[in-house]
């Protein structure tokens, strides 16, 4: 049984099982979010990732929980950053997550995409606003253009972590008023920070218009018969991977896109 979403999202039925793709995205640009029937533990899996979305080659960052970005090329290794942007239609952007948010997000004007990975850390350090400057420098990308889809992540109903989290963002520059809306204390107890509210509060404020930000609402710790978390699991956690690529342009009717005089 796969978990409700809300009618931005779909579910798709893969080569390995389920997977999540988001509706508004998938107009601009072949994207995907992986769930746990695919282990992503050998190459056979990460090509059923390229195929799933019509990709040559996948690029992978070595992940490092900060707002280090970097634009995708050919054999470009596995950089350490965790925001990954590019407009070439062979290459496929790949984040991995297993509590942290998995970010896609596609430019309707220019075509680039970006993934990023944001965990509470990376989400401190403003991660998902770094896609959107990186996407305006390399790209000329408007924010008014971009559409963007937050996978599943842990839920505020399962994440409940420490007062120091609260300082940490204080301390990189959040104005109060944000901080005390993405942690939370419910009647229970324990102090809960909401890393998905965040990362959509962080687009809208680089100037991504609110209702072109699609938030799946999926927490990993709830939903272990598909996805899986690092809270719940420990060790035993395997990852889910969001993938996004770039839509191929058409190509120019004269060479060089010039027309003869
Ligand atoms: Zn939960």
């Amino acid at each position: 049984m796969l978990p409700p979403i809300p009618d931005a999202f779909r579910w798709t039925d893969e080569s390995w099982g389920p997977a999540l793709r988001c509706r508004a995205l998938e107009d601009l640009a072949p994207h995907l979010f992986t769930t746990r029937q695919l282990r992503l533990s050998s190459a056979a899996d990460w090509q059923q990732v390229a195929d799933a979305v019509g990709a040559a080659e996948l690029a992978i960052l070595t992940q490092v929980h900060g707002r280090a970005v970097v634009t995708a090329s050919r054999g470009m290794g596995h950089p350490e950053a965790d925001v990954l942007i590019g407009d070439d239609p062979e290459m496929a952007l790949t984040i991995r997550a297993a509590d942290c948010v998995p970010l896609l997000i596609a430019d309707g004007a220019s075509g680039a995409v970006a993934a990023v990975h944001a965990g509470w850390r990376g989400t401190a350090a403003g991660a998902a606003t770094a896609a959107v400057e990186a996407l305006a420098r390399n790209f000329r990308s408007r924010p008014q253009d971009l559409v963007a889809a937050i996978g599943p992540s842990i839920g505020a109903c399962c994440y409940q972590v420490g007062s120091e989290l609260v300082d940490a963002f204080a301390a990189a520059g959040y104005e109060r008023h944000l901080v005390d809306r993405w942690f939370s204390t419910p009647r229970e107890g324990g102090l809960r920070l909401d890393v998905a509210g965040a990362n959509r509060d962080q687009l809208v404020l680089a100037g991504v218009p609110e209702a072109q930000i699609h938030v799946a609402g999926l927490c990993t710790a709830m939903h272990l018969g598909v996805l899986t978390s690092f809270r719940a699991e420990k060790e035993r956690a395997g990852r889910i991977a969001g993938v996004i690529r770039p839509r191929p342009r058409p190509s120019p009717r004269w060479p060089g896109d010039r027309r003869p005089c």
